[in-house]
């Protein structure tokens, strides 16, 4: 059996996982782990194999380390990537501009692309470009693959893609909708004809990526035609530290009256504001805990949240014309049933009606939420980006 090595860089962390891409969306990958507090004085390198959960603490000085040490961790416990074969090596990539709209073999040409495209992902691209370059340099005779968050919405139309700025300033900077999450929403919709039973090129669907992040896509025949993130991955709906879509004005607003910098309220939209920034927490558990005991912020960001959804939900629908289905993956739209209850409430009359019973049976693979009679079929469809890149890179590295 063959592996793909899947690394997900950040500038802090790299999260790793050993896949075989046969697998299915809910097997356990054969090994998984976390490398965090790179840069920090203490560092460290967790590994989860066949059940057992392995911890390493140590000063992690550059994204080179922190590699090689996920690496020895693994050797120590019998999934050493010399003790397995490994065909390819994915990589997640968050910007691909308007340059990438496929996986791709990482060739020097195209690493120097995806720096040249650092300026649209300033704190993204450069973490992401660290990781391939280590993981080159370790794996130096295994294709290295691409896959970008971004790719997915090359399909968007001008009237979806571009905002209502001055065309010179948003042409001479890049400044058009590129979306995230491609790679989820892709994933995620394609299990959907086969759900309803119709061929791919003529099915209508939304899907609700609702994680940590959260985003949603209208999809038509297999193309994105729409999606809410936009330039980056602040717009759209309500995050758990992220604002989503607010009025631009709020940023003069703040600079000018509370003297706030740039930096401070990048910080601020990205990280403090949100469910977070209302209710005080961004796990959707504890939040529910609140509402549960009457704690008035965390029932007013709930509000808040599901009003966003819904509003998102009924542009995608008129964008459509016809939905044949809407879909809820990642961690809040895969687990919380009261989440999927209300964003849905109330929309018979655009046929759209949710099964109860149906919303309440625990997560266990894709599933059909909505009543017979509803018009709309709604799913639920665990997300899996780490198989979906393994996938990628074992097709582009066999066809290398
Ligand atoms: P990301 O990949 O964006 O970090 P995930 O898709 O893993 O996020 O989603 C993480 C979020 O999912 C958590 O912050 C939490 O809010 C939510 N979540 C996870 N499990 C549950 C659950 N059982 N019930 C409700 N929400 C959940």
């Amino acid at each position: 059996m063959s592996y793909s090595l899947v690394l997900n860089s950040g500038s802090s962390s790299i999260k790793f996982q050993l896949v075989d891409p046969a697998s299915h969306a809910q097997d356990e990958p054969f090994a998984s782990g976390l490398v965090e507090q790179i840069g920090e004085d203490s560092g460290r390198v967790t590994l989860k194999h066949q059940g057992d959960k392995h911890v390493v603490e140590a000063p992690i000085p550059d994204h080179s380390v922190g590699l090689k040490l996920a690496f020895d961790l693994m050797r120590e416990h019998g999934c050493g990537i010399e003790d397995v074969d490994i065909s390819a090596v994915g990589h997640r990539v968050v910007h691909g501009g308007l340059v990438f709209s496929q996986p791709v073999i990482l060739t020097d040409e195209v690493i120097s692309m995806v720096r040249d495209l650092i300026p649209l992902a300033p704190l993204h691209n450069p973490a992401n470009i660290d990781g391939i370059e280590v993981a080159q340099s370790l794996l130096p005779d295994i294709p290295h693959v691409g896959v970008f968050d971004t790719g997915f919405f090359h399909s968007l139309p001008p009237a979806a893609a571009l905002y209502a700025i001055n065309n010179e300033v948003a042409g001479e900077y890049g400044v058009r909708r590129y979306g995230f999450h491609g790679t989820s929403h892709e994933y995620v919709s394609q299990h959907v004809p086969a759900l309803l039973d119709k061929p791919a090129d003529v099915v209508n669907q939304i899907t609700l990526h609702l994680g940590n992040g959260a985003s949603c896509a209208a999809i038509r025949g297999g193309l994105a035609i729409d999606t809410s993130m936009g330039l980056t991955p602040l717009a759209g709906l309500v995050m758990g530290t992220r604002s989503g879509d607010i009025d631009p004005g709020i940023v003069f607003h703040l600079a000018r009256q509370a003297n706030m910098s740039i930096d401070e309220i990048d910080e601020l939209l990205n990280r403090k504001s949100g469910v977070k920034g209302i209710a005080g927490v961004n796990d959707f558990r504890v939040l529910r805990e609140r509402i549960e005991e009457g704690d008035d912020d965390a029932w007013l960001a709930y509000n808040i949240y599901i009003h966003q959804l819904r509003r998102y939900i009924g542009s995608y629908m008129v964008a459509l014309g016809r939905v044949d289905a809407i879909t809820f993956t990642a961690g809040v739209g895969e687990n919380d049933k009261f989440v999927r209850a209300d964003a849905l409430e109330n929309l018979e009359w655009f046929g759209i009606k949710i099964d109860p019973e149906r919303n309440e049976l625990p997560n266990d693979g894709p599933r059909e939420i909505s009543a017979d009679d509803s018009q709309v079929k709604v799913f639920v469809v665990p997300t899996n980006e780490e198989l979906a890149i393994a996938r990628y890179a074992d097709q582009l590295a066999k066809n290398s």
